[in-house]
């Protein structure tokens, strides 16, 4: 299988799907991150932090675009290169845009068609309302893999892209059934409390948006630890399914039949995450 990620910014691979990620490269699949904008403007935890000593240094603290932008890719390919993700593609546009692109909709798009990826992962839209990087990034994605999906070998000379199924993160919805709140809820889980030392270590790659360390240890505690109470493990990932899929037999998983109701608070609180995983 391949995967393809795509996502506004350098980081939010990571920390939405990292250890997703890592759990499919074992498994020898093939995994291309997309990454829109160079992350250049946001996140300047670094550079803040330097700024506010009394005597900072001169080269953090007067770090160019062009610095900040190298500084970042290298923390992204260190974290690519620790979870496994095989290529990664950053188009570089700059991190200020608020609306969906057409340029950078049929960019996508080509990069969709001569990847050829099974999944897409990307950020869930939230609200269409809501003219957030991500979201918009997201509208960007849909967007392209339509017009990916209008390739065809006797109009284009290119092969059609047949996305099977995409996978949105970052909905902050929990619910444990599909009755609450209208519906609305990650639906799928993905346990990765096995991996959850390699998703912390490419985390700690990115130190200048101040994501090592001690807050990497917090979000996977936090958001993650969340995730895996709905699910009843440590720590997952959770995310929503864009098309409806077919079984052969209602799908229960073997999680599902095996999870145990009065035990569950036990089976999801056994890993001290800062003891097992501490700052390096
Ligand atoms: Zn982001």
């Amino acid at each position: 299988m391949k995967i393809m990620t795509i996502y506004a910014h350098p980081a939010d691979t990571i920390t939405n799907c990292g250890g997703t990620l890592a759990l499919h490269a074992q498994r020898d699949d093939e995994i291309v991150a997309l990454i829109l904008s160079h992350g250049g403007r946001i996140h300047a935890n670094k550079y803040a932090e330097e700024w506010r000593k009394a005597n900072p240094d001169g080269d953090v603290a007067t770090a160019g675009l062009d610095d900040i932008v190298a500084n970042k890719k290298d923390e992204l390919d260190r974290a690519a290169s620790i979870l496994g993700i095989g290529k990664v593609i950053t188009l570089d546009h700059d991190d200020t845009y608020a609306t969906v692109h057409e340029d950078v909709v049929e960019e996508i798009a080509e990069q969709i068609a001569a990847e050829q990826p099974d999944v897409v992962i990307a950020d869930h839209p939230r609200s269409p309302a809501w003219f957030d990087a991500h979201s918009v990034a997201t509208g960007m994605a849909l967007a392209a893999l339509s017009r990916a999906g209008t390739y065809l070998r006797n109009l284009d000379g290119r092969d059609e892209v047949p996305v099977r199924q995409v996978f949105l993160t970052g909905l902050p919805v929990f619910n444990l059934d599909a009755l609450s709140l209208n519906g609305l809820r990650n639906d799928c889980y993905i346990d990765i409390t096995g991996v959850v030392g390699t998703k912390l270590a490419a985390m700690d790659q990115f130190v200048s948006q101040g994501y090592h360390g001690l807050f990497a240890r917090k979000l996977v505690e936090s958001y993650n630890g969340e995730a895996g109470r709905a699910a009843g493990v440590n720590f997952a990932e959770a995310f929503v399914r864009l098309y409806n899929e077919t079984h052969g037999a209602l799908p229960v998983t073997e999680a599902a039949l095996a999870a145990d109701p009065l035990t569950r608070h036990i089976a999801y609180s056994s890993v001290n995450l800062r003891g097992s995983y501490p700052v390096p």
